[in-house]
């Protein structure tokens, strides 16, 4: 650990992530439980708008939807790129929600910067370096996704990168490991969350749609995250899952997203002092 010198908690309280649109600010690890929706992919201008203005009804503080998708097939759709991003600023000018999307190519940056309040750092690209280092350079709030098989070191290391650059937003994201079990799409590591909450000043957030890739578990399994001190969730919705272009297995409905999110408040009243 003799490397980590910025992300470890050091006795500071949880640092407050700001993001930040015209319309206002969402802060991300001030005790609330942040929640971010939005369908895996932004599959068309119709159904993002749609599904956008449903979830700012619900009470989601932040939309997500990925314009750039990194697919495990070569065949398998990869999102809609710039026409995506186009469609991502449009529903952010029309609910004033800021919106968060992935960026997988250093190249598309500065594009996902102007369309965008906040950068995701998936997976795939949790050890992508010299993406990290643009990143905190970028001057955008970053979510940091673990990689599968990434240990809590070298997640926070990965972490470091960012906030060496200068870049002190960033907010950790807990989505689910590869273990040796295959009856759900990962293995969620809730000691990740308690332990680092205690570790680190970031705030961390927990992913139980990757986690589990079963639209069945995703709630109580958010519930646990909650629970286990987690500074919000980030959960794929979309209004009918099962016709996605992509994760529809794990994508809630509306209807199941509300009963979630109230839910929610009832844990996140219940462990408030646990947290921070
Ligand atoms: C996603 O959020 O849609 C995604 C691809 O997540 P991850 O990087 O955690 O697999
Ligand atoms: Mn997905």
């Amino acid at each position: 650990m003799n490397d980590i010198k910025l992300a470890l908690r050091s006795g500071n309280p949880t640092t407050k992530v700001d993001i930040k649109t015209s319309a206002g600010t969402v802060s991300i690890g001030d005790g609330s439980c942040t929640v971010i929706a939005g369908p895996c992919s932004v599959e068309s201008q119709e159904g993002y708008l749609e599904i956008a203005l449903l979830l700012k009804e619900l009470g989601v503080q932040i939309l997500r939807g990925g314009a750039y998708k990194p697919r495990t097939s070569p065949y398998a759709f990869a999102g809609l790129g710039e026409a995506g991003l186009k469609i991502l600023e449009e529903a952010r000018q029309l609910t004033g929600l800021p919106v968060v999307t992935e960026v997988i190519d250093i190249r598309d940056l500065d594009l996902v910067m102007q369309s965008c309040d906040m950068i995701q750092i998936g997976s795939r690209n949790m050890q992508n370096f010299p993406l990290l280092r643009e990143a905190g350079r970028c001057g955008h709030p970053v979510v940091l996704k673990r990689g599968m098989a990434a240990t809590i070191e070298e997640w926070l290391l990965a972490a470091e990168y960012i906030l060496n650059e200068g870049n002190q937003q960033v907010v950790l994201c807990e989505r689910g490991i590869r273990t040796f079990e295959p009856l759900t799409r990962n293995t969620l590591d809730i000691n990740a969350v308690a332990l680092l909450k205690e570790m680190s000043h970031l705030p961390v957030l927990v992913d139980p749609s990757h986690a589990t890739g079963r639209r069945s578990l995703v709630a109580p399994v958010a519930l646990a995250a909650k629970a286990a001190g987690a500074d919000g969730i980030m959960v794929e919705v979309h209004q009918r899952p099962d016709e996605a272009l992509s994760d529809g297995s794990q994508s809630l409905n509306p209807g199941q997203f509300a009963l979630l999110v109230s839910s929610l408040q009832g844990i996140n009243a219940a462990v408030g002092r646990l947290a921070n």
